[in-house]
């Protein structure tokens, strides 16, 4: 096992990273921007090396400045939690060359799911269901291009090979619109991820996100620990989680579970990681969309009902221990939901940073909260508004859904906004409350 980590993220999952390594006995280097240096983790961790300024290109996001850190100290491997450097190839690829252990996928894994076309065909040869689609680059000629959508059947999506968080995607619902949509996407994929190749899908119109997590060690040993639906989302961007997806049948689970884990042995898996799909109800069809090589936001949630560690599991993986789980080994337990708690304005949804004046953190039965806050604490401008993730654990859904209610009720944040008036509002509406809902329904809630 590593002596010592070194962790290259902030906010909660640093804190989150900083808990798993104290319960293993392994020290940590806390690297943190200079307004970052009262974080929560950096006041934890055995030592913390300033790595630069506020803007996270010059800080969190600098390499040279990471590895030096981890030069000085010594420390032995690193941790890159989510965002950030997380899905960089070259980020682990130098860890590697500097002599360091890498706590995620080997750099070819994280390059080839990086590219979505690659990582389409690497699921598609595993028997993992996809969005029918382009299968491939989109071609140059418009004729053929035009011919694609005609044989997918509008609406169809365009998306960036490179593309991620959300962005480089655009919706086509005719042919006349088509060669302008392509045009313009191509010409932002290149301005943003520095690669213009895109593909094209089928647009599922009202599907829900639901995602399998996997667990994969050094020695060709992979397990999968169940589903996460994460269809209430704003902005493609996740706003309530929870685990298991209602009204997921075990054999549905095991069926595409099995899927996963054979794609996962199939090109080497090393870590956590996971395994995003859009799932039609009425056909009850899972389309994969696309893997993510890191750690989740959510991940909590899983290990609510499977009682297992996940990071304490990567940073075992990456010291090249076995996983010493097997598939039946994961017993699924209860109902468990996550509220992400936003530091931002309820009404228009723009960061609200500051000094937090007073905070009480949820407790009682079944709830953990994951959170850097203390009171006195300044929410910096520069970084994600996320400041706090409520997690609550049931016998069913019902009951993790009232510890939920009761547990927002108890939170109190003084001093900036939150949106724990919009998850109140969530939890309480009938359609959120029934379960299955879309990755429309929020934003439809908004509206009304
Ligand atoms: P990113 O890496 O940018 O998050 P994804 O491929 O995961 O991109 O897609 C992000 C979101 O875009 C999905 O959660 C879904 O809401 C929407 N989306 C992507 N592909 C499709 C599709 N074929 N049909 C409908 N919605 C889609």
């Amino acid at each position: 096992m590593f002596g010592k980590i070194l962790i290259a993220n902030r906010g909660e999952i640093a804190l989150r990273v900083q808990r798993a390594c104290r319960e293993l006995g392994i020290r940590t280097v806390a690297v943190h921007s200079e307004p970052d240096r009262d974080l929560m983790h950096v006041k934890l961790a055995d030592e913390s090396v300033c790595i630069g300024p506020a803007p996270s290109d010059r800080s969190y996001l600098n390499i040279p400045a990471v590895i030096a850190a981890a030069e000085v100290t010594d420390a032995e491997a690193i941790h890159p939690g989510y965002g950030f450097l997380s899905e960089n190839a070259d980020f682990a690829e130098r860890v590697e060359k500097s002599g360091f252990a890498f706590i995620g996928p080997r750099p070819e894994t994280i390059r080839l799911m990086g590219d979505k076309i690659a990582a389409k065909q690497a699921m598609l040869k595993a028997g993992v269901p996809c969005v029918p689609g382009s299968d491939g680059p989109l071609p140059d000629a418009p004729e053929a291009i035009k011919a694609l959508a005609r044989e997918i059947g509008y609406p169809v999506i365009l998306k960036a090979a490179g593309g991620g968080g959300g962005r480089g995607m655009r919706v086509v619902h005719t042919e006349a619109h088509l060669m302008n949509a392509v045009n313009l996407t191509r010409a932002e994929a290149a301005r943003a991820f520095g690669n213009p190749v895109l593909y094209m899908e089928k647009f599922l119109e009202t599907p829900r996100h639901i995602e399998f997590q996997v667990l994969c060690d050094a020695h060709g040993h992979c397990i999968h620990l169940g589903e996460r639906d994460c269809s209430t989302q704003r902005r493609h961007q996740k706003v309530i989680e929870e685990a298991p997806a209602p009204g997921i049948r075990p054999e549905q689970r095991e069926r595409i579970g099995a899927a996963v884990v054979q794609a996962c042995e199939l090109m080497g898996y090393r870590g956590a990681g996971t395994i995003e799909f859009l799932y039609e109800p009425v056909s009850e069809t899972f389309y994969f969309i696309e893997m993510n090589t890191r750690v989740q936001v959510e991940h909590p949630v899983t290990e609510a009902i499977t009682g297992i560690d996940i990071v304490k599991a990567q940073i075992r993986v990456a010291a090249g221990l076995p996983l010493g789980l097997r598939q039946a080994d994961v017993v699924l337990r209860g109902h468990a939901l996550e509220c992400r708690i936003n530091a931002e304005d309820p009404e228009r949804f723009v960061p609200s940073p500051g000094q937090v004046t007073a905070w009480h953190a949820p407790g009682g039965p079944g709830i953990r909260v994951d959170s850097h806050l203390y009171a006195g604490y300044r929410v910096p401008p520069f970084y994600d508004s996320m400041i706090a993730k409520v997690i609550a654990h049931g016998g069913s859904r019902e009951e993790a859904l009232q510890r939920m209610r009761s547990a927002l009720r108890e939170t109190s944040i003084e001093g900036i906004q939150s949106n724990i008036a919009l998850h109140r509002r969530i939890l309480d509406d009938g359609q959120f409350a029934a379960g299955s809902v879309h990755i429309h329904y929020l934003e439809a809630l908004l509206d009304l």
